[in-house]
């Protein structure tokens, strides 16, 4: 007998592998490590909001955002490292969080001394809907029994509550991502009461479908507006792509990438991310980009390629992760901006054109606003656990080719192996081991970027003809113990146009910056984590020379690569000196149309760094004709 048809959830074209079978390896470990020895893992030491007091401890301290924002990052970290102590730290919020739980449903801090929430018209439904997402990692990482059915619980409650107190401010423009964590559990337990609710949470979320399909926001916002509100832009891009498991219609996932191609040519920057010094912000390259943005419009592109199964997402999502996420954090994961310029030329507290206030490009403990101390944490360790993912048939999906060791089911059920040994993106080739008990049969996925040419791929040093598909070229085979998958992604020297015919240096993934010499200027002391101004020490106004060439220099890879001296790829050109590019409002003005050299300045030897290495930079050139 068949089922009568009834509404359900469209698949996603790729399955999310659980926290803590994906594990960092090389530089992308030291990269986890770093953000463990810096803000990470002392965060909570140094920062009173999500301290001891913090009100998802039970404390009287903030009790919104911040505390699971920081757990956001914090326990997929820690799980990744399998670090004891990080674990340790995770467990009080885990337990309190759990325990929170009241009769009707509701958890969070409310006043536990009621047995049911407390709502009011103003209930902000937004810090709920976090820890909901830590949860799911959680579950994930541990297989922990109770957090099902406490999901289970909360959902059967808002049912209710979410008719009385509907979504709201932020938590209406971040609907989407209360129903990931819905999906998520009607994927593990299949109640299809869990698809009236996701109804109830669609209609009242924004409609970022609406906006994507015909994008309104042409110009710089200046005015409060939760639409253009940059991180809620960020989340939002991938609200279409979740409303269509729900919808199935067409049109919603072609607004994705509407959406997209909309925001890079109105608010489009050289690093992949687009601008908002708290609403979008235009293609100047000296407005800010929040840092928030940078790692939400990652965890959406992780999202987008695993429901659309479009190689193009983890295009974006590499260029991102590779860029902008590194260079708006101090090598040491002790200081970080609220808002990045890709022409930074000076970071100090001055006035700038732009929402945020002065000290937001400052590198600090929280420059202009907490709320990206406590949400930075996630971006590293999502891509981590977001690398590679399941495809519906029983095979595996390179989504990024870091070097990192996959451990996970194929076939029905079958042990899978995959050790992938790289420098990738500061070196072109990949190298991948397959480990299996028995010889089985899968088809793996790899991503052939769309910057790439002449990708090439050889199992057992023999050349495969690959066929490419949504981005992805797969090969379906049995595969046997010791088998070695050698990848090759020739990176070639690409000028991107910019605005007024500025270009952006590209090579594969990393985008390429001139690094401005630094000073670091202590503004602000604190026991740790201060905060900081940095003044430029030598020229930035260089333009590059007509059809330059780039020559590609190599240096062997340090633990922190994003490091301007020991940055372990270089292009070599050549630049002078522009006459008429002036600074403006305290940053760089727009590179000029017609940029004149200084009449004495002669062409001169210049080496340009990845972008994430220089804190003072430029990023986009005007091109000398
Ligand atoms: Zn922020």
């Amino acid at each position: 007998m068949e089922k009568a048809v009834q509404h359900k959830l469209i698949s996603t074209a790729l399955k999310a592998i659980p926290l803590g079978s994906i594990k960092p390896q090389g530089w992308l470990k030291n990269q986890l490590q770093i953000q463990a020895d810096g803000f990470t893992g002392h965060l909570d030491e140094h920062w009173e909001d999500v301290g001891p007091n913090n009100g998802w401890l039970g404390g009287n301290g903030d009790s919104w955002e911040r505390g699971p924002y920081y757990l956001d990052g914090l326990l997929p970290l820690a799980y990744l490292l399998d670090d004891p102590k990080l674990i340790a730290k995770t467990k009080p919020w885990i337990e309190w969080a759990l325990a929170s739980q009241r009769e009707d449903g509701s958890f969070g801090p409310n006043d536990l001394r009621q047995e049911n929430a407390i709502l009011h018209d103003n209930q902000d439904w937004w810090q709920e809907m976090i820890m909901l997402k830590v949860l799911i990692q959680y579950q994930e990482a541990t297989n922990d029994e109770r957090v099902i059915p406490f999901m289970e619980k909360y959902f059967s409650y808002l049912q209710e509550a979410l008719i009385q107190y509907p979504l709201k401010e932020w938590a209406q423009a971040r609907g989407a991502d209360l129903l990931l964590s819905i999906h998520w559990l009607y994927e593990k337990n299949k109640d299809d009461s869990l698809l009236d609710l996701t109804e109830i949470v669609r209609e009242q979320t924004t409609d970022w479908s609406k906006i994507f399909d015909k994008f309104p926001f042409w110009r710089k916002q200046e005015q409060w507006d939760h639409r253009t509100h940059v991180v809620n832009v960020a989340m939002g891009i991938k609200t279409p792509a979740v409303f269509y498991r729900q919808t199935n219609n067409d049109w919603e996932k072609e607004a994705v990438y509407k959406g997209i191609e909309s925001l890079m040519t109105y608010h489009g920057q050289a690093h992949g991310m687009f601008s908002g010094d708290e609403w979008l912000s235009g293609t100047h390259p000296s407005q800010g980009v929040e840092l928030c943005a940078v790692v939400e419009y990652m965890f959406s592109m992780e999202n987008l390629v695993r429901i659309l199964g479009d190689g193009k997402f983890g295009d974006i999502l590499e260029k991102v992760a590779f860029n902008a996420l590194p260079a708006t954090i101090s090598e040491e994961w002790d200081a970080h901006q609220y808002d990045q310029q890709v022409n930074q030329v000076i970071c100090n507290a001055a006035h700038r054109p732009w929402s945020n206030n002065a000290e937001a490009n400052m590198f600090g403990l929280e420059p202009n606003f907490g709320c990206c101390t406590s949400n930075m944490h996630q971006g590293w360790p999502k891509f981590t656990a977001s690398a590679w993912m399941a495809t519906e048939d029983g095979g595996v999906a390179a989504i990024s080719y870091v070097p990192c060791n996959v451990q996970t089911l194929v076939a029905d059920g079958k042990d899978l192996e995959i050790t992938v040994r790289t420098e990738y993106p500061f070196r072109e080739t990949v190298t991948m081991e397959v480990n299996v008990s028995e010889s089985i049969r899968f088809p793996l996925l790899l991503r052939v970027p769309e910057w790439c040419v002449n990708f090439e791929v050889k199992i057992n040093g023999e050349v495969q003809n690959a066929i490419v598909k949504n981005g992805f070229a797969r090969f379906e085979r049995e595969w046997n113990k010791d088998d070695v998958i050698e990848v090759t992604l020739p990176m070639e020297v690409k000028l991107e146009e910019r605005n007024n015919e500025a270009v952006s240096v590209n090579r594969g993934p990393l985008v390429f910056a001139l690094p401005i010499g630094e000073q670091w200027v202590k503004v602000q002391e604190r026991v740790r984590f201060h905060d900081w101004e940095i003044y430029p020490t030598s020229a930035w106004r260089y333009g590059l020379v007509k059809d330059a060439t780039f020559t590609v220099e190599i240096q062997d890879i340090v633990y922190q690569p994003y490091n301007t001296a020991d940055a372990p790829i270089k292009l070599v050109t050549t630049g002078r000196q522009v006459a008429n590019w002036v600074m403006e409002n305290n940053s760089a003005g727009a590179p000029p149309l017609n940029p004149i050299p200084y009449r004495d300045a002669k062409e001169e030897t210049i080496e340009l760094v990845p972008y994430g290495a220089a804190k003072l930079r430029i990023g986009e050139f005007p091109v000398l004709k």
